[in-house]
């Protein structure tokens, strides 16, 4: 379900209402009517397939209240979902597990300051013609191919994850798993958890050399237990498709935060709010639009800072529709992605764990019983 369109016509990402009011006030278009304009005109903004039907606000017959906002559906002559397999709307049987669909952002659906604080700044960029809304398309575009263009397989077991992380865990002399049932009274006692300290010792040679400054990264998996989940979750998610190296864009996504924290610097409740790097990295529509600026700067980081400093000038925008969505934060869960593609480079060195899945429910089994749970 596509909330908003690209217009070709109007060269810009539109809702069901705009695109009417578009329509209606230009007397050039030779259609006979809307729907036809529609299925002209309007592009998903994401894949780019054509040929949308308008759908009209759902009503309940009980109350005559909506019960379902207006959108756009694209489907093929056959009625079978016309987005491309990767596309974030794509909803057909074979959907390809898609890992950007948390980077999805509304400009100006969220009530938040922040998001607000930034869309003003995508307003004003495009009545100042510092981008408009074909940069932003044409943005998505790139990430989009980006995101095609994937080579590189996660064939690991995610339970990778949580091992290293536990290899990394003090040994205290023990040489192997000792079952401590006062452990599991504590309120910190995951059974999983104990699965990983006990498999660590199943795998003496599962060392990982941290001198190598390479291998620094995995200290994220030590010092936050989000930061494993989403590791976790990511590899149990994308395990077997075809994506991209993150690693692609270090030189962009470095570039990027340092544009964010430039603009959190000119702003007072930013920099109040987003205190940090580690802040500025998790704030998904303050990288976009710190992209964004990059994107129509050709990368280069004066000019698009340059861009953000002008726009910090040149006063309130006069019309905040001018841009209230934009697709994508191409560089979400970038530092996560990191720890993946360096431990698939690593899996050669590593012993044998293509039983891993079996092995872990197996030791599970084991500890469950010990520990009577
Ligand atoms: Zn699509």
């Amino acid at each position: 379900m596509a909330i908003t369109v690209y217009s070709r016509t109007f060269k810009k990402e539109l809702d069901m209402v705009q695109l009417l009011n578009h329509y209606s006030s230009d007397n050039a278009l030779n259609f006979s009517d809307f729907k036809e304009f529609v299925a002209f005109d309007a592009e998903c903004p994401i894949c780019n397939v054509s040929g949308a039907i308008v759908v009209s606000e759902g009503y309940s017959k009980r109350t005559n209240k909506i019960v379902s906002q207006s959108h756009f559906s694209f489907r093929t002559k056959d009625g079978t979902d016309a987005h491309k397999v990767f596309c974030d709307h794509y909803s057909g049987d074979d959907k390809q597990i898609d890992s950007s669909r948390d980077g999805f952002i509304k400009f100006g659906t969220s009530g938040s300051e922040i998001t607000s604080i930034i869309r003003e700044l995508v307003c004003r960029g495009i009545e100042h013609d510092e981008f408009n809304q074909e940069d932003i398309r044409n943005m998505r575009q790139w990430f989009t191919e980006l995101r095609q263009s994937g080579t590189f397989s996660v064939n690991y077991s995610p339970h990778m994850i949580n091992l290293i992380r536990a290899s990394m865990y003090s040994r205290k002399g023990e040489s192997k798993y000792i079952v401590d049932e006062e452990r599991k009274n504590k309120s910190w006692f995951d059974i999983n958890d104990e699965v990983y300290r006990s498999l660590r010792f199943k795998y003496p040679s599962l060392m990982i050399d941290m001198t190598n400054e390479n291998n620094s990264v995995f200290y994220n998996l030590v010092n936050s237990t989000t930061f494993t989940k989403q590791a976790h979750r990511l590899v149990a998610r994308d395990r077997g498709y075809q994506v991209y190296d993150r690693r692609l864009l270090k030189e962009k996504y470095e570039a990027t935060i340092r544009v964010a924290q430039k603009i959190t610097r000119h702003h007072e409740f930013l920099f109040r709010k987003i205190r940090g790097i580690s802040a500025v990295k998790k704030n998904n529509p303050l990288l976009a639009v710190s992209a964004l600026l990059l994107f129509v700067s050709d990368w280069n980081e004066t000019t698009a800072i340059n861009k953000f400093i002008k726009l910090c000038g040149v006063g309130k925008s006069k019309n905040n529709d001018e841009g209230n969505v934009i697709g994508l934060n191409p560089f979400i869960h970038y530092d996560v992605w990191n720890v993946i593609h360096q431990l698939k480079d690593l899996m050669v060195t590593l012993p044998d764990f293509s039983n891993l899945d079996e092995e872990f429910d197996r030791e599970k089994s084991r500890l469950i019983e010990l520990y009577k749970l």
